[in-house]
């Protein structure tokens, strides 16, 4: 089979180095294979944040640097109606509960299952989240090796839509990873920790081959900070502005791109 990978920016601000690092990463990998396909994601699913200005600076910028996906580009704000079925099968096996609680009602990274049985009536205003079973998740990461990881552990019970009514990042990419046959995630080592859940996730909805994963190096501002949105200098909008070619931004990179 040959690689289906995607490439899926959150259009909440510009393209900065970071994604594209990513990006190279991305089609290295779908390049490296005869018959290998690039699609192009763009994860509007947190409605309040997303910008259509970002999501056209961003396109603009990957045509710039010559970045060109394989299928026309999808959106998760054209795909609520998948989510939802993907949803109501899970909401059939008993698996989906209402849940009223906001981040400030627990402490750490787990939720720990305080609505679970509360049998809350769906609607506005509530979360939804799925019920997990307490599976340990095995995987090879193509550059990290074996991973061993528990997401109910982990993570808790899986959220898939927020109070504001908002698909979450986690539920709406497994939901596209498996409708868009993508078999190869490529992506940055800071999500290594939500794999297990996602392979979870995967199997719960009935695909029965998770995608195979490769975590590559992030591209950090110092040894211990990771470069985010806010750090303007790595903007491709500035870079551009400054008088960057296209050649310089990737060459810039060319030291990371075969840190696997
Ligand atoms: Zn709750």
């Amino acid at each position: 089979m040959p690689v289906v990978t995607r490439f899926a920016p959150a259009p909440t601000g510009y393209l900065h180095l970071g994604h594209v690092l990513n990006a190279l990463h991305v089609w290295d990998a779908a390049r490296g294979d005869p018959g290998g396909r690039v699609l192009l994601r763009i994860e509007d699913h947190d409605r309040q944040r997303s910008r259509k200005t970002y999501e056209d600076a961003i396109l603009d910028d990957l045509s710039w640097l010559g970045f060109t996906a394989d299928e026309p580009l999808v959106r998760q704000s054209e795909r609520y109606a998948i989510y939802e079925d993907a949803l109501d099968s899970l909401r059939k096996l008993g698996r989906v509960y209402a849940c009223s609680c906001s981040r400030s009602d627990f402490e750490g990274q787990r939720y720990p299952g305080i609505c679970r049985d509360k049998q809350l009536r769906e609607g506005p205003g509530l979360g939804l989240r799925i019920r997990l079973d307490d599976a340990v998740v095995r995987f090879v990461d193509r550059r990290l090796g074996p991973q061993t990881q528990q997401p109910l552990l982990q993570g808790g019970d899986l959220l898939a839509r927020d109070r504001e009514g908002n698909w979450t990042y986690q539920f709406a990419v497994t939901v596209d990873d498996w409708k868009q046959e993508v078999n190869l995630v490529v992506r940055g080592e800071d999500l290594l920790d939500s794999t297990g859940r996602q392979i979870l996730l995967a199997r719960m909805l009935g695909r029965s081959a998770p995608p195979e994963f490769l975590h590559h190096a992030l591209l950090m501002k110092s040894p211990t900070q990771k470069l985010s949105k806010s750090d303007g200098d790595s903007g491709i909008r500035d870079l551009r502005a400054r008088g960057w070619t296209p050649e310089q931004v990737i060459s810039s990179l060319a030291h990371l791109r075969c840190e696997r």
